[in-house]
């Protein structure tokens, strides 16, 4: 008999035991070995039959066993001590605490909303690096003291577990999961009933969400599910799956994780007393929705017009972009969010100024990453290389202004060190100093222990590549006696190349497959052999992906090279960590510059991993010649066959040249130019990498010059909010008719030499605006040919009276460079309240 349902029943622990609940629940276990160890230590055969899943395990132990661990007193004593550790890592003062006391205007609370988090294995709720990032934001935000609140939906399937047909083509299973049988505690009133989340779908219905709690350490993360009897059975797949329906399905999603989430902070802060949040970051567009109910919020509750809660909503706002593709953008049809937004969604909130926010240049579509930037007054890419791009890829919606004037800044990802790092790693170097000197008090490591700890990790990864390939196979419908040679695949000794990562064509996952015949040279070489880890999963829908793999698998699968290259299927978490441990290289080949910034690279080098990778993304930036190797782009290559041929053949040139030599020349069985490169990595990169790097950035850059907008606009009653709106209003109305009429450098010197001062004169019709309601700046640079002005120096200028609705303006500029110069005046609105002169995307020029 099959069971229809499956569901979880929390083991009733001894007393003794009781804080294992605690320890097994927060998800801090996932990055404390201590706790490992305790939960592998209670019932090693449980702790395997679970998968590594401490609420599985509690489930898995047999009640005689319990009560003998609870009259074990050692293990009774560990269970206190590591309960206490956790109540003391819960609630002590951290960085964020002590930041707090110096600079009080840092904000009470963070709200971070994101389609995707991956924590651990154990909460399967992400498809790949933004929701990897996303976990690791939480987990440091947590480690620092960071008060953030997570939020997004949980899925009933998560993303698809990926195996492969005998052929070798992707298959997708969706195992549902039991939120019982998950770390989570439903969100629930004093009185106990649980809190339910409603947002009004069209024809009077309503879609209905419980919200589930997930303690990433201090953080919590709210996740909301539609699968509840309230719903009406469409309503109730809402959250069915990350990624895996059609646009409809997906604006409900958006809707409910946007809209519904706001309104479960909501909740969450009320029943809980969590103070509210003062910042909302929403990682990538798909959460941008909640803007809208912030603009809700503040007409209906507050009375103030709708310019009036976007300028309070944008104050308050950080937004971060993460595709530099156009296609990754998320876009829906207009007509889609006309329907939703139409009927009582957000009541009061005019569905024409709702659709003026998602424009783009498609009359027809609603555009979310155009929404983010104009809900939001401050914007980031996530490497240095994707905030350039990103300039360029949104610079439509600041016209009139040069790229580097776009504004949008960049934070870099990082990773979150005791997720990714095994743990001998922080065993022999201890926790990472900033600058990158060894931890004080610890003397440097003798090369012969840190080629020790390599190899130890290399093993470590080969015993799961034939672990995973013999299951692999066995689920391809092989039968036991064939798989006798997976006892050796691979060599502990051999240099090991890992590749994983989602298939999108950008990341070019067949590109060491160009030359078939060049890449098994590599793999066979008698004395210096690579053997090649590849894992990834292909969006179901894109077929075109599948194909890639299947050709990785097709090759793999000959007799003659399997021993030296596997695909390894269903990558996800419990995968990554094995290779980023393991692999000497982390090979990264995307289409420059595609990857916004990459961060399997870094997990790899945390453990001392080097980088063999285009210069994309964080590598651009990060690469310094001596932490691995960059291969060479052929970036201006029009032709895209030829340029993979000469990235593919500078690929195996660099395999074959420098990294197998550094890796296979040995001095005493040691090879010393390998050690010295993965000694650099640590020494430099490590500390770099780090998320709790890219949290304080967040914090000190973004969210607290956010905060102190927020409280600067919402205070007196929004008086700043209302100021800011009618000035907007104002300048609207007048903007059309500003104009220069006239500009003078009469005052250039007769030989102009670099510093020289230069005097410049413009006149310019304010159409009714006060002078000091702009900016007028007079603007000195480089010229080539077209007259483009490069380099340039702007200098703001000095109001100095008029008649008649002609202003006029001065400035004196020295000449800032030497040979051809040109200049020019521009107008930009001026305010207090803007972040940047740019912010409104409103300027003119003259002439
Ligand atoms: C880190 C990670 C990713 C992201 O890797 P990229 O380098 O950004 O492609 C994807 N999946 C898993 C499981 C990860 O741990």
């Amino acid at each position: 008999m099959r069971a229809l349902r499956r569901f979880t029943v929390r083991a009733q622990l001894p007393e003794q035991l009781a804080p294992l609940q605690t320890l097994a629940t927060n998800l801090r276990w996932s990055w404390h070995p201590p706790t490992q160890d305790l939960f592998a230590r209670l019932d090693p055969d449980a702790w395997d039959r679970a998968g590594h899943d401490p609420v599985r395990l509690l489930g898995e132990i047999p009640s005689a066993r319990l009560a003998e661990l609870a009259a074990d007193a050692e293990t009774v004593v560990t269970v206190r001590e590591l309960a206490d550790d956790l109540a003391a890592y819960l609630s002590g003062p951290r960085w964020y605490q002590d930041e707090r006391e110096d600079d009080p205007s840092l904000p009470a609370a963070v709200a971070y909303f994101s389609m995707e988090f991956g924590v651990s294995e154990v909460l399967p709720n992400y498809s790949g690096g933004l929701g990897v990032l996303a976990g690791d934001h939480l987990k440091a935000a947590s480690d620092l003291g960071v008060p953030l609140i997570g939020v997004g939906l949980l899925y009933r399937s998560g993303y698809f577990r990926q195996s492969l047909s005998l052929d070798g083509w992707q298959l997708e299973h969706y195992p549902v999961l039991d939120p019982q049988g998950l770390p989570l505690q439903l969100l629930a009133d004093a009185d106990g009933a649980p809190v339910h989340v409603e947002v009004s779908m069209p024809a009077g219905r309503t879609l209905t969400a419980r919200v589930w709690q997930a303690a990433v350490g201090r953080v919590p993360l709210l996740l909301l599910d539609s699968d509840i009897e309230a719903n009406d059975a469409d309503l109730r797949g809402v959250t069915d799956r990350l990624y895996g329906g059609d646009q409809d399905h997906r604006i409900r999603q958006e809707i409910l994780v946007g809209i519904g989430g706001v309104r479960a902070v909501r909740a969450f802060c009320r029943v809980t007393g969590h103070p509210e949040p003062e910042v909302f970051h929403t990682n990538e567009g798909h959460a941008g929705y909640l803007g809208l109910e912030r603009i809700r919020e503040l007409q209906t509750g507050d009375g103030l017009s709708f310019d009036e809660a976007v300028a309070a909503v944008r104050a308050g706002t950080v937004f971060t972009t993460h595709t530099p593709v156009p296609a990754g953008i998320d876009r829906f049809p207009i007509d889609l969010v006309r329907h939703y937004f139409s009927d009582t969604l957000l009541p009061g909130v005019p569905v024409d100024r709702v659709l003026a926010l998602g424009a783009e240049e498609n009359p027809s579509m609603f555009n979310m990453a155009h929404m983010g930037l104009r809900l939001a007054q401050r914007a980031n890419g996530v490497s240095r290389l994707h905030g350039a791009v990103s300039r360029g890829m949104f610079g439509s919606l600041w016209s009139g202004f040069d790229a580097a004037e776009v504004p949008i800044g960049s934070v870099t990802n990082g990773v979150h060190g005791h997720t990714w790092e095994a743990r001998e790693v922080t065993e022999l170097l201890g926790d990472p100093a900033p600058g990158g000197e060894p931890a004080p008090g610890r003397e440097p490591v003798p090369d012969a222990m840190l080629w020790a700890l390599r190899n130890t990790l290399r093993s470590r990864l080969v015993d799961e590549v034939r672990r995973r390939v013999r299951a692999a196979w066995l689920e391809r419908g092989a039968s036991t006696p064939e798989l006798g040679w997976t006892d050796h695949v691979f060599d502990p000794n051999v240099l090991t190349v890992g590749f994983a990562r989602r298939v999108p064509t950008y990341k070019r996952l067949t590109l060491m497959l160009r030359d078939p015949d060049r890449l098994r040279d590599l793999l066979l070489d008698p004395h210096r052999p690579v053997q090649l880890i590849v894992a990834g999963k292909s969006h179901p829908a894109d077929d075109g992906g599948k194909a890639l793999i299947q050709q990785i698998v097709r090759f793999a699968d000959d007799p003659a090279v399997r021993h030296r290259i596997v695909f390894l299927p269903d990558y996800d978490m419990s995968m990554a960590r094995y290779l980023y441990w393991g692999c000497d290289v982390w090979l990264n080949n995307p289409l420059r510059p595609l990857e916004a910034c990459g961060t399997s690279g870094m997990k790899s080098a945390l453990n001392g991993g080097l980088n063999l990778s285009i210069r994309d993304g964080w590598w651009d930036e990060l690469y310094d010649g001596a932490n691995g190797w960059a291969i060479p782009t052929a970036d201006g290559i029009e032709d895209p066959a030829r340029r993979d041929d000469l990235e593919a053949n500078a690929l195996y040139e660099l395999l074959a040249t420098q990294v197998a030599p550094a890796f296979y020349e040995r001095t005493d069985g040691v090879p010393e130019r390998w050690v010295e490169l993965v000694r650099h990595t640590l020494g430099t990169l490590r500390p770099q990498v780090q998320a709790t790097r890219m949290v304080r950035e967040y914090v000190q850059d973004w969210y607290a010059p956010a905060s102190r907008a927020a409280a600067g606009i919402i205070a007196d009653d929004f008086a700043a909010a209302k100021e800011l709106a009618g000035y907007r209003a104002r300048l609207n109305a007048a903007w059309p008719r500003v104009t220069v009429s006239g500009v003078d450098a009469s005052g250039l010197p007769d030989t102009p030499v670099v510093g020289a001062p230069m005097t410049v004169h413009a006149t310019v019709d304010l159409a009714g605006l006060d002078a000091d309601h702009v900016c007028v700046e007079a603007v000195v640079g480089r010229v080539d040919e077209s007259d483009d002005l490069e380099d340039a120096v702007s200098v703001a200028m000095k109001h100095v009276g008029g008649t008649d609705g002609a202003s006029r303006f001065e400035a004196v500029v020295p000449l800032p460079h030497a040979g051809l110069a040109g200049y020019t005046v521009r107008v930009l609105p001026a305010h207090p309240l803007l972040a940047s002169p740019a912010e409104l995307g409103k300027v003119v020029l003259a002439g």
